[in-house]
């Protein structure tokens, strides 16, 4: 089950028991017996379903209630305020500051998105005025420096690195230097990986770490691997100091859900996570925003985020205003043509469409037609591909009639 299909399962639960004539004891047990079932299939732990089933029901005292209370948004309260208390997990993380050099280690197993993981992380600070570049002081992995290098050469970033060099603690220690030296105030440092956890890893995990002076390492994990996510996080916080974590893989696994609450149940802050191959499908982790997109209720933070992704920081202030100059003669009722072309090419620069809606108040997964849905894997994803690229294709030919008309008809 993915997170959309997850949250689509929860919200359709939370709005039956709303359609409901009374909300009674009945009702809201149905809703939480729904709620617990899809839960339970995105993998997380029965004692963490469990403990939020009791919390609730403590929280909706039907009986006590007096008349008038609107048992509907207590019970609504409660669930969501349950779904943050799941993935928060309380404690604040290493920020990098701007202009000040921060020293970022990447640790994890072998296939877990670590390496992709450190170019989105550079370009993700990077789009924000940062000076970021990475170190590969991953020797053990056959190509891992080539990978790099070609993610970073695409991504604009500076990267050191060795085909020859074998130690990693030389190269760890030789790269952060060489960035030092160059004012960048952001050197990421990714490190090898082995198939499981391992002695070996760790020893040499620790090494690079104590060469290289980390101000925060960072976790990276696959989603993919549900509550088993709390096992392989404890393990990794016991043999280097992990500051925070990343979940990779979040686009398309069942217990993407399970890894999530895991993580948080270790206490490790989650502070971004993967979803997709691609160097911007990579976001912010906050619990509230993050619940609220789950359940449908949207949240612009996302969008926000994505702008400034795509749009140079030296353009951001300008992009902004066109906006808000587009949004007044929308409500004026002086919305032409040339002005809707310009908003389809903004849209189109931001990634998959079904993403981009994704962010967007009102365009949740629950609020798709119910004859869309396929019985197995209902409300996966709020557009399903084949409409995706035909939405892309209908827009990219409006904009090939509007290139074929004249000045004025636009
Ligand atoms: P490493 O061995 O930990 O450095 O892993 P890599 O960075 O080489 O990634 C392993 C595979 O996972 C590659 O095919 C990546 O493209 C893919 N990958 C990484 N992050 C994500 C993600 O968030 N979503 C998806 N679908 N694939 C990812």
């Amino acid at each position: 089950m993915v997170l959309g299909e997850l949250g689509g399962r929860i919200a359709r639960a939370i709005q039956q028991m709303s359609n409901a004539t009374i909300v009674d004891e009945n009702v809201l047990n149905e809703c939480l017996r729904e709620i617990t079932r899809a839960l339970l299939q995105a993998d997380v732990r029965f004692e963490l379903v469990r403990d939020m089933q009791t919390n609730i029901k403590n929280v909706v005292n039907l009986d006590r209630l007096a008349a008038g209370h609107n048992k509907r948004n207590i019970i609504q309260q409660a669930i969501f305020n349950e779904l943050c208390k799941m993935l928060d997990t309380g404690t604040p993380s290493f920020t990098p500051k701007k202009g000040k050099t921060s020293v970022v280690m990447f640790v994890g197993l072998q296939g877990s998105g670590k390496t992709t993981t450190c170019t989105k992380y550079a370009h993700y600070y990077q789009k924000r005025g940062w000076k970021p570049a990475l170190v590969c002081a991953d020797t053990f992995r056959a190509g891992a420096f080539d990978q790099l290098k070609q993610n970073a050469t695409k991504a604009k970033i500076p990267f050191y690195g060795s085909f020859v060099e074998s130690d990693p603690v030389q190269i760890g220690v030789e790269g952060v230097a060489r960035f030092k030296d160059e004012n960048c105030d952001l050197i990421i440092v990714d490190t090898s990986g082995r198939h499981k956890q391992e002695a070996a890893l760790f020893e040499e995990m620790r090494q690079v770490s104590e060469a290289t002076n980390p101000d925060l390492a960072i976790f990276v994990m696959d989603g993919s691997i549900g509550q088993a996510a709390y096992d392989q996080a404890q393990a990794f916080k016991q043999s280097v100091a992990v500051g925070a974590v990343i979940v990779t893989k979040m686009d398309g696994h069942a217990k993407g859900g399970g890894a999530l609450s895991a993580v948080a149940a270790t206490k490790s802050p989650l502070i971004f996570i993967g979803t997709g191959e691609h160097v911007h499908e990579f976001e912010v982790f906050n619990v509230k925003p993050f619940v609220k997109r789950l359940l449908g209720m949207g949240g612009l933070s996302g969008f926000i985020d994505r702008i400034q992704d795509d749009v140079p920081m030296d353009q951001q202030a300008e992009h902004m205003q066109k906006q808000a100059e587009h949004m007044q003669k929308l409500l004026e009722g002086n919305f032409t043509l040339r002005i809707m072309y310009e908003q389809y090419q903004s849209i189109l620069k931001m990634g998959p469409l079904g993403q981009v809606l994704s962010m967007l108040p009102g365009f949740s997964a629950e609020l798709m037609p119910k004859d869309q849905e396929k019985e197995s894997q209902a409300n996966a994803e709020l557009m399903p591909e084949g409409q995706e690229k035909e939405s892309q294709a209908k827009v990219k030919r409006c904009m090939v009639m509007m290139d074929s008309m004249t000045n004025k008809g636009k």
